[in-house]
């Protein structure tokens, strides 16, 4: 599997190229560099790079033990372990060496070589950056060990080994870059090294700020914000920077950049790029008003179409709209597909996702029964417990006619969600007999697309306006599946009534922050169930089919990362 050979790096150094940064990038299942939507994401940039042949190059880091490995008992508790993988299996680890000062040591970095191919002849050089390398301290080779593990201190040490040893990785190997986008600010260092780069000789300037050339910084970076939450931004104390990485500029022009009180990441990525975007039209405005003063633009998130969309959909695909997956834009012609072979090719992927399930769990699903899937971070703005506000009204219209497929993570230190798993495991038991409900283990790519192109319809409740876009529901899409969600993120954009799926609450506009405001969705979201959406399930199947079109040639055709990755090209990189 690895035939990434160092020689194979020449000719990625022809010709300049926009450097990707990201903490987590999902480029395979087996290596374990992601956590959840951030990473996948990533990965779907990276694929729709690599089949658009773009001239990117790719950094992260190699996070050799992974997120962690997810374990439940019979009562919903999870226990998390170590997710090691081995980097030799898949890449080549280059002998150039790079180094970094943390709390007065020098830390060694090296990278391991990875390139992501496609079948167009399209190749991407992937670098993952690895700390455990010979003559580090022991502390210091842990660093790149854990996805978002440790504390504030290891967190910003880790975001120096992105942000700052990324870019001198790239130096080192002879990289010429054009651009260099943040895919959220855990990359935000490197527009401090950037500057320490660019830096003018005060003979130039005279003016003591103007050394550090802003403007020039500004023209080589992009950056993509991802969180609409205020305490989601990374925000390190002054005091700890300085501790950790000394002063790598005047504390006075730092603060000017990252904000007074704290280093903040996000003001680092806003303050010095030129083009900046949210990921939906939605998170754009939110975060304008999060940021006033900053010229916000939008690029709605979009999955990798060939990637997202499981065996039987493929060739389906293939059958009737061939050149699909490396042109999306061809779903508009899902109209010419059979009813009937839409169907059985979705009747194809629920026996794969319920046989996993029987495989996974002991429980012995209805093939005929309408089935939703609700899969993604156990957090609690997402609000997985939505569904069983009034598990007794759910019984009333449910019992016989739903089951339920869970699944998902909570972060080890998140115990609100941690007891979100608990409270669906305790439904589960309360609805015993009545509406069968399992909990997946171990969320990861793999399950995802069993799950997204296994159930019959998608179901999201987050918090408005937290889901900063979502993308799971467009994985659902390229399956046929349609989503019953709160509009939030990307469905204010996809979604139609009663045409690509339904909405839950609400439009988003009427509500502002909702943290009581759970009735009017739990409301709407029983009446469509049990008025609507099950009806037309068993009684209309011709709708639901026509419905399951609609899907695919309205949401999938327009919600992929060809055609994020086209806008980010026109509207970010070439400026
Ligand atoms: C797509 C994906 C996500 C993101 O799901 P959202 O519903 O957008 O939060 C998270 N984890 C995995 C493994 C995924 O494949």
């Amino acid at each position: 599997m690895n035939n990434n050979h160092p020689s194979e790096l020449a000719e990625f150094l022809k010709d300049p190229r926009i450097a990707y940064f990201s903490m987590e990038i999902g480029v395979h299942n087996d290596i374990h560099t992601y956590s959840g939507g951030l990473g996948v994401l990533a990965g779907d940039t990276i694929r729709s790079a690599a089949d658009m042949k773009l001239p990117m190059a790719a950094v992260t880091l190699i996070s050799k033990k992974g997120y962690f490995r997810q374990k439940l008992d019979n009562e919903g508790n999870q226990t998390e372990s170590p997710a090691d993988w081995e980097p030799s299996k898949f890449m080549t680890l280059l002998h150039e060496r790079v180094h970094i000062r943390l709390e007065g040591r020098d830390v060694g970095i090296q990278a391991w070589f990875y390139i992501e191919k496609s079948i167009t002849g399209g190749k991407i050089p992937m670098l993952f950056l690895d700390t455990d390398v010979e003559g580090n301290a022991k502390e210091d080779r842990e660093l790149t060990y854990y996805l978002y593990g440790g504390d504030d201190r290891y967190r910003l040490k880790q975001e120096a080994v992105l942000g700052i040893g990324g870019v001198r990785m790239l130096y080192e190997l002879g990289f010429e870059i054009k651009k260099y986008h943040m895919n959220e600010g855990h990359a935000g260092l490197l527009t401090v090294e950037l500057l320490n780069e660019f830096k003018k000789d005060i003979e130039e300037v005279w003016d003591e700020d103007l050394i550090w050339d802003v403007p020039r910084v500004r023209d080589f970076c992009v950056f993509t914000t991802h969180t609409p939450v205020d305490a989601g931004h990374d925000r390190f104390s002054y005091e700890l920077v300085l501790e950790v990485l000394g002063e790598i500029l005047p504390i006075k022009i730092l603060k000017k950049l990252g904000g007074e009180g704290k280093l903040n990441m996000t003001l680092l990525g806003l303050n010095l790029s030129e083009y900046i975007n949210g990921v939906a039209k939605k998170h754009r405005d939110v975060s304008k008003s999060m940021f006033p003063g900053y010229e916000i633009s939008s690029v709605t998130n979009g999955v990798h179409s060939y990637t997202w969309t499981c065996e039987s959909m493929r060739r389906l695909y293939d059958k009737y709209i061939p050149g699909w997956a490396n042109e999306p834009e061809l779903f508009v012609r899902v109209g010419r597909i059979p009813d009937e072979e839409i169907w059985a090719a979705h009747m194809e992927a629920k026996g794969k996702l319920l046989g996993y399930v029987y495989e996974a769990t002991g429980v012995k699903m209805d093939y005929d029964m309408l089935t939703i899937g609700f899969a993604r971070r156990a957090t609690a703005y997402k609000r997985a417990y939505l569904l069983f506000n009034d598990i007794e009204r759910l019984k009333g219209f449910g019992a016989g006619k739903l089951q339920i497929v869970y699944a998902g993570k909570a972060h080890p230190k998140d115990n609100p969600g941690k007891d979100l798993i608990r409270h669906i495991y305790k439904c589960k038991e309360a609805l015993k007999g009545v509406i069968n409900i399992v909990y997946l283990e171990d969320y990861d790519m793999e399950i995802a697309l069993k799950m997204v192109s296994g159930v019959d319809l998608w179901l999201n409740t987050p918090q408005r306006p937290r889901e900063a876009s979502g993308t799971s529901g467009m994985k659902a899409a390229h399956n046929g599946v349609m989503n019953f969600s709160v509009l939030d993120g990307w469905w204010i954009e996809g979604h139609i009534e009663g045409y690509t799926g339904w909405s839950i609450g609400p439009a988003s506009e009427e509500t502002a922050t909702a943290e009581d405001k759970d009735a009017p969705d739990v409301e709407d979201l029983y009446h469509k169930l049990g008025d609507i959406i099950i009806p037309t399930f068993y009684n209309d199947r011709h709708t639901w089919v026509r419905m399951m079109q609609n899907a695919i040639g309205k949401n999938a055709y327009y919600f992929n990362s060809h055609r994020m990755m086209r806008r980010y090209v026109t509207e970010a990189y070439i400026r």
